[in-house]
């Protein structure tokens, strides 16, 4: 398997029509124009793999929330620091095995928006844009597996609320959010359906709804990307 990486972060690669093909995760954040990815090589220098970055328009979404959601006190803040930690953590696993499938399914039978990548305002103040998908749905209702995946974190997070992470292989990362319950563990082996949460409104919402992010070489991306077209 060759070892690719992008901002230093080991990409998915994936052999194809006797070849190999990198699926590089591009942040928001990214400024557009050329960037490189670098094939590691055994013997002398990393060869660069370059790839132009170009543009897409989002929306802007004006939201309102809890004050205490906004302007945070010195103790939410040094607790958020302190989660951005194992949040980062948990997005930069990278398991050797090939993920399953990349034809998801989608967690929660409801109304997907397609906001990801808005620019956001909670209470007319602007924030990072959305990195996610929201689906909507009553609280308790089940969230299951979209593709097989390891259970590599669980927690109940300021902004995100009670949280699954699922490791699906190679990087290809889902976290899924706002949980009224978790029903799984650090540790469980989930195939593709299985309950691992209900839908709540825990954490930073305006109301219940599950929040569905996915990160490929830690950087998040579309989760429809991984969905078929409804
Ligand atoms: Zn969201």
């Amino acid at each position: 398997m060759p070892e690719v990486r992008f901002q230093g972060n080991p990409v998915l690669t994936v052999q194809h029509a006797g070849g190999w093909v990198a699926l590089v995760g591009i942040p928001l954040s990214q400024p557009l124009g050329q960037t490189q990815a670098e094939l590691r090589s055994t013997t002398g220098a990393p060869l660069a793999l370059p790839f132009q970055v170009t543009g897409k328009d989002y929306v802007t979404q004006y939201l309102t929330v809890a004050p205490k959601h906004v302007d945070l006190s010195e103790r939410d803040l040094s607790r958020v620091r302190a989660e951005q930690v194992r949040i980062r953590e948990a997005f930069s696993v990278f398991s050797p095995e090939l993920p399953n499938t990349f034809l998801f399914v989608s967690p929660v039978p409801g109304v997907r928006t397609s906001s990801f990548g808005s620019r956001r305002f909670f209470n007319n103040q602007p924030r990072n844009p959305h990195s996610g998908m929201d689906i909507a749905a009553p609280v308790g209702t089940p969230v299951r597996a979209p593709a097989p995946g390891l259970v590599v974190n669980t927690g109940d997070y300021f902004f995100n609320g009670k949280s699954v992470f699922l490791d699906h292989g190679r990087g290809l990362i889902s976290m899924f959010c706002h949980l009224d319950t978790i029903d799984v563990a650090e540790g469980d082996q989930l195939q593709t359906g299985q309950l691992l949460g209900r839908v709540g409104a825990t954490g930073r919402v305006t109301g219940p709804h599950l929040h569905w992010s996915v990160a490929l070489n830690t950087a998040l991306v579309d989760p429809a990307l991984f969905l078929q077209e409804p």
